[in-house]
């Protein structure tokens, strides 16, 4: 159980990162959830996951394209056991075209923000002697795709800055390791279809099958309770001698 241990997942009020912030409070972690807006449904979000999974819940607001609100989240948080680094977007054009706003916001956001919350809580984890940072990479971690340059980049970045997380803590109770999500039909995938029908020239439907889970084996999209589980199972015990590495969770993807 995680009870007593709590969880700060960062863009965590919608997708991937609601989905590990649920599975953590079902697995009896405290969770601070997080977005850059700060609206009445984000404070709604925790006081439901906090009811329904019976621990604290609370969302701060905090802007992880920005060094100093990342580093007040953990701070604002007043300890951070399980640091999950899940912000992330996407833009999807070709180099040449690529506006270089969105390059440097997708490395800011997507790669550079795990750092700076990572050197936050670092201090805390090792007087501890206890502690998880899981990064959510991607399947863009350890493959390329055309027209994603800056969201490979800063994926392949998240899984460098996680190896050297991981040697740094080694032997201090603390791990750090990656997720590499294949496709999760959240809000970012769902964005991401009109663009991909425009420059495949393709319907919804083919787009899906042929462009998205022509990379992913089993032909079915991953779920986000799916790698909620698998990030429960990081901060697991039995997970203690896992760090350094990546976890796909691709139907296939990085096999083929
Ligand atoms: P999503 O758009 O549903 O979630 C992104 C989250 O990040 C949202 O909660 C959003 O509010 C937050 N966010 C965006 N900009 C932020 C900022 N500046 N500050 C704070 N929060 C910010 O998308 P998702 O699919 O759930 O993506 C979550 C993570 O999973 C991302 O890092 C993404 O790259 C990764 N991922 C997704 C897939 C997939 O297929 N959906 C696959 C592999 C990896």
């Amino acid at each position: 159980s995680l009870k007593r241990k709590q969880a700060v997942v960062t863009g965590s009020n919608s997708g991937i990162g609601l989905g590990i912030a649920r599975a953590l409070a079902g697995a009896g972690a405290d969770v601070v959830i997080n977005s850059f807006t700060d609206s009445q449904e984000d404070h709604d979000l925790a006081k439901e996951i906090g009811a329904a999974f019976g621990v604290t819940a609370r969302y701060i607001r905090a802007d992880m394209s920005k060094p100093d609100d990342c580093r007040a989240l953990i701070e604002a948080a007043g300890g951070c056991d399980i640091l999950v680094n899940n912000a992330g977007i996407q833009h999807v054009a070709r180099i040449e075209e690529f506006p270089a706003e969105k390059w440097d916001a997708i490395i800011a956001i997507n790669m550079s923000s795990a750092f700076h919350t990572t050197a936050a809580a670092l201090p805390g984890m090792y007087a501890a002697g206890w502690g998880r940072v899981i990064n959510v990479a991607s399947a863009h971690g350890l493959t390329a795709s055309p027209y994603k340059s800056a969201y490979v980049a800063a994926k392949h970045g998240v899984v460098g800055l996680t190896k050297t997380t991981a040697l740094e803590a080694a032997g201090k109770g603390v791990t750090c390791n990656a997720i590499c999500p294949g496709y999760v039909l959240t809000p970012i995938v769902e964005a991401q279809i009109p663009d991909q029908m425009k420059t495949h020239d393709m319907d919804r439907e083919t787009v899906i099958k042929e462009v998205m889970l022509a990379r992913q084996p089993s032909g079915e999209f991953a779920t986000v309770e799916q790698v909620g589980g698998t990030a429960v199972f990081l901060a697991s015990d039995a997970a203690d001698q896992i760090t350094g590495t990546t976890i796909s969770v691709d139907g296939g993807w990085t096999a083929l």
